[in-house]
């Protein structure tokens, strides 16, 4: 494989080679297309670093559908997991709920039909946005609908090889060796996590259950107990059995998940054994065989502001307030998956250059320079894309540029036209990109840019500031209204004149710049001056000079 390929083609191409291999998967991707399967507690909301991995499923399965595969990524909610910690979001009340699935709890809020349908859809709602094409599943319906009954029947029929496995993996005294891999529902007090299994009758298919005090800490059985069917929604596996179990019964060729999941001995590991030596189906790629292969490294939200305002981290929801999603799906895309990922919106410079880089990467697309671009801004572009390279507007001038306008987006996109940065003829489409740059650059000036990126502009000179100009700084500032009022300027002539007026009155460049921020916006610094003078008017400018010499 070439070394230029793009991460998500070359993974791609490696389940390509899996599955020609393989027998039985041949007969899988037949049936039901190449799987690339995730999954997801709806415990609560959601961290960004989840975002990652389902940014490189969707570019996997639209890598493995541009070699002419059925590429299909499905997203599950784990629903029929315990509620196993106190909310801290919605408080004590819940706590009546602790241990039973999330799926058979209410929702939080109206219009959702449990609450696990309501923390999922809080993140699924925002795929469009990030371009993320997925298919919704809920787990706690493939176990209703029967769709795992022959995995359970497996899997119990084999309880002592799992238990041996894990016994291998932790020790004889792994608690996961005194019970059987399966948490009956309680139909007494619905609760999963308080449940016990401790025998399989083979022949009538079921198993013997109590619902007890001191299963869990979090929280207690009612005393319940009895035979059972495993069967149909009764129960669940245990998360790291139900792992493996999914990959026959969704046909999964595909699935990576966090590194955490990945180091020797944790879960991908026992999911492996179980799948080869109980189920009989090979794990899919990044594994191959017992080998786990590895997973993505997590993607974080930094920055010491970040994480004191927010504290325990930024939700997957949260995050596109402090970027668009199609810079962070970009930023991912670009990455390597096995490269640390951290993004700081509070970093000026982080958020600059990831514009700066995006532009940059849909240049060189439109230009058809570098094929790896080409590709890492075909897979990270969100909507159709465009026909022609759109107008870049860096973003700090996006920013100076809606300051000027006093927050109004279209006399903001007007002072752009008059600075010639925006074609007078440009499409509706270069229009919308645009607009699009500016919205953000006021939702990043008002809430998080620095200061040195923020203005507002004078409407009376200080004295301070009068009595701080030097007597160079004052005749140089005279030239500059005398120039400004005796002709109209376009901005590189405009520029060139502030050279000639240091070349005139021999005031240091450094001062006279400084002398006219002071002047316009009271402060030292300030956006690129020419543009700056000409997107305020002249003559605005030039009634404050008139204050202040
Ligand atoms: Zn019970």
């Amino acid at each position: 494989m070439s070394e230029s390929m793009h991460w998500a083609d070359r993974i791609a191409q490696l389940v390509k080679e899996r599955v020609e291999k393989d027998k039985l998967l041949q007969a899988v991707v037949k049936e039901k297309g190449y799987i690339c399967y995730d999954e997801k507690t709806p415990s609560g909301n959601i961290h960004v670093g989840s975002g990652r991995g389902w940014v490189i499923f969707d570019c996997v399965a639209k890598a493995l559908r541009k070699i002419g595969l059925k590429g299909r990524f499905i997203l599950s909610s784990d629903d029929m997991d315990p509620f196993d910690k106190p909310s801290k979001e919605l408080g004590e009340e819940w706590n009546k709920y602790l241990g039973m699935p999330f799926r058979d709890m209410p929702s939080p809020q109206k219009g959702y039909k449990n609450y696990a349908d309501y923390y999922f859809s809080r993140v699924t709602e925002k795929f469009p946005e990030w371009g993320i094409e997925a298919e919704l599943q809920s787990t706690g319906e493939r176990y209703i609908d029967g769709s795992f009954n022959p995995q359970i029947k497996k899997i119990l029929d084999n309880a002592d090889k799992v238990k041996q496995i894990y016994m291998d993996l932790y020790g004889e005294d792994t608690p996961a060796a005194k019970k059987l891999p399966f948490n009956v529902k309680c139909p007494q007090c619905g609760k999963i996590a308080t449940t016990i299994a401790t025998e399989w009758n083979k022949e009538k298919e079921e198993i013997y259950f109590e619902c007890k005090e001191n299963v869990v800490k979090f929280a207690q059985g009612c005393g319940h107990k009895g035979w059972i069917s495993p069967y149909n929604g009764n129960g669940k596996f245990p998360w790291k059995v139900e792992w493996p179990a999914k990959w026959p019964m969704m046909g999964v060729v595909y699935e990576i998940a966090g590194k955490d999941h990945f180091t020797k001995g944790g879960a991908r590991t026992i999911a492996n054994k179980i799948a080869v030596d109980v189920l009989g189906y090979p794990p899919p790629v990044p594994s191959d065989g017992y080998k786990t292969g590895k997973g993505y490294e997590f993607f974080t939200v930094g920055g010491a502001k970040m994480s004191t305002s927010k504290g325990t981290g930024m939700s997957f929801r949260g995050i596109s307030e402090y970027a668009p999603a199609k810079m962070l799906r970009y930023l991912i895309v670009k990455s390597r998956v096995h490269a640390v990922l951290d993004f700081d919106p509070y970093n000026d410079n982080d958020l600059l250059l990831l514009y700066d880089r995006y532009d940059k990467t849909e240049k060189d697309y439109f230009e058809g320079k570098d094929e790896l671009q080409k590709r890492v801004y075909e897979l990270s572009h969100v909507g159709k894309i465009p026909t022609s390279c759109p107008p870049h507007i860096p973003l700090n001038t996006a920013a100076f540029t809606i300051q000027i306008a006093l927050f109004d987006v279209d006399k903001a996109l007007d002072i752009l036209k008059g600075l010639d940065m925006v074609d007078k003829e440009a499409s509706k489409e270069d229009i919308e990109a645009i607009k699009e740059r500016l919205e953000f650059a006021r939702r990043w000036v008002k809430d998080f840019a620095s200061d040195q990126y923020k203005f507002e502009v004078a409407t009376k000179v200080s004295e301070d500031v009068k009595k701080s100009l030097s007597e160079k700084q004052k005749e140089a500032l005279t030239l500059l209204k005398v120039k400004l009022s005796a002709k109209d300027y376009g901005q590189k002539e405009l520029y060139e004149e502030f050279y000639k007026i240091k070349e005139e009155t021999n005031v240091e460049i450094k001062d006279f710049f400084e002398a006219a921020y002071l002047i316009i916006i009271n402060k030292k610094r300030g956006p690129k001056l020419a543009g700056f003078i000409l997107s305020l008017g002249k003559e605005k400018v030039i009634d404050l000079l008139n204050q202040a010499v």
